[in-house]
């Protein structure tokens, strides 16, 4: 790919974290291009491309299942003014030089170029020596940049924590003062860094770095400070998943994210008022991180069945309940979370055999929604329930989410293409950021 844009004449470098994890020795998630040329110019050269985005054009190049993101070198926008509102008002994305791609960036290990051609790394920001390290570090003036984009303190929370950084003094310094900011940042933004975080490799690294860097205080108060049995929990999450957060349906990240606010309800709540309770204490944080009701509702599901789980199993009306559709993430979020009442034997191993299949991770790749099964002949499948249109978060409502699908059975995910295409800016997207909708 690189090859046939440097046949062209442009400039074109593998870049950010494709580079770093393979500098890292680890397996990179995907591969990111950045080149000289401009979109259109992409397109012509790739017959399987599709531009995306409004205001920032990016080119997506389909290789099969896999998506190869092409952006041209822009430069970060003009400097914020005093007005201290008009950091996340959108401006618009310059196309840039080389040099001025790689400062745009946020963290030094993200802005390294790989030239395929000569076959080395091209560093305009010092990132190999952060790298050599082991050290997190902003790019430029840390307050500048945290302010300018508060999310970045998630993002620096999640990248210390996966990859075993120490994040730098200055960092951690300007993001205890920015953090503040991030109550302005958008609820969807948030809710999907949460959803990376947790479902990223050491996520109870990740948590640690969260409550360090003063962001769960601002974003989640009420989870502040994070009880110990959480970290174990987090250490299972990661264990199970390996970091591939495909092993967990969207409905389930939530139910894990608000576990500890939901296991003394959980505890000390009857069974017949136990939905109400959980509705009215996690209610207005799903309403602040923008959750759709679907998923809402679905976690509050199967964080109840962790009380039946308490219970013995009997008779018809056990049966009936693990047919329902949350049963097999209840008995996954059960593995999770452990045992409600420490020491205390459960139900669970009784439950396990009322399961048509065993909930366990890793659940197979989700497919891409509407795609046809059976080499495209098959019935196609999977709209039945998502005809409810976009849900609050933006993502189309469906059963792509597949809770109560165990593992073994077969489970979908969103297109890569339309989780990157992040709908065109509203207030609070970074504006460094604009091109990066996962
Ligand atoms: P991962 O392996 O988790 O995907 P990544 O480094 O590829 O890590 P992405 O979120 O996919 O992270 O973003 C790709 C690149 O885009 C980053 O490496 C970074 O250079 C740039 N980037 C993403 N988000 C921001 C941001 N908020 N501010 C500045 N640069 C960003
Ligand atoms: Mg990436």
């Amino acid at each position: 790919m690189v090859g046939r844009l440097t046949g062209q004449g442009h400039k074109a470098y593998l870049v950010g974290g494709c580079v770093r994890d393979l500098l890292l020795g680890r397996t990179p998630k995907d591969f990111d291009v950045a080149t000289s040329a401009r979109p259109r110019q992409v397109k012509r050269c790739f017959r399987n491309s599709r531009i995306i985005g409004r205001r920032f054009k990016l080119v997506h190049v389909h290789f099969g299942a896999t998506v190869v993101e092409v952006a041209t070198f822009r430069r970060a926008p003009p400097a914020a003014q005093d007005d201290a509102d008009d950091v996340y008002l959108e401006r618009d994305n310059v196309f840039g030089t080389e040099e001025e791609d790689a400062f745009r960036r946020d963290f030094t290990i993200n802005a390294l170029f790989y030239d395929v051609n000569e076959k080395r790394v091209i560093d305009h920001v010092g990132g190999l020596d952060d790298l050599a390290a082991r050290r997190l570090s902003a790019i430029g003036d840390p307050d500048v940049r945290m302010r300018e984009d508060p999310v970045r303190i998630l993002r620096a929370a999640r990248f210390a924590g996966r990859l075993g950084l120490e994040v730098a003094d200055d960092l951690r310094a300007a993001s205890l003062r920015a953090a503040p900011d991030l109550e302005r940042a958008a609820p969807p933004r948030i809710l999907e860094d949460f959803y990376r975080l947790i479902s990223s490799e050491n996520a109870d690294h990740c948590f640690r770095h969260l409550e360090e860097l003063g962001a769960l205080e601002v974003l989640l108060p009420e989870l502040h400070p994070l009880p110990d049995w959480t970290y174990d929990m987090l250490q299972r999450v990661a264990e199970a998943t390996g970091g591939d957060r495909r092993g967990l349906p969207q409905p389930l990240l939530f139910a894990l994210l608000v576990a500890p606010l939901a296991r003394p309800i959980l505890l000390d709540e009857p069974l017949g008022t136990l939905d109400a309770a959980l509705s009215d204490r996690l209610a207005p944080l799903a309403q602040r991180l923008s959750v759709s009701r679907r998923d809402s509702m679905l976690a509050r599901h199967c964080l109840a069945g962790q009380a039946r789980l308490l219970l013995e199993p009997r008779g018809r009306r056990a049966s009936r309940y693990a047919h329902r559709e949350h049963f097999g993430p209840t008995l996954t979020l059960r593995r999770l979370m452990g045992p409600l009442k420490e020491g205390h034997e459960d139900e669970w191993e009784a439950w396990l055999g009322l399961a048509p299949a065993e909930a366990d991770f890793p659940a197979p790749p989700r497919r891409d929604q509407g795609q046809r099964r059976g080499g495209g002949r098959g019935r196609r499948r999977g709209r039945r329930r998502g005809r409810r249109g976009p849900s609050q978060d933006g993502r189309a409502a469906g059963p792509d989410e597949n809770v109560g699908q165990n593992a073994g059975s077969e489970t979908k995910k969103p297109p890569r293409s339309e989780t990157k295409n992040r709908p065109d800016n509203q207030r609070g997207e970074a504006p460094g950021d604009r091109d990066k909708a996962r």
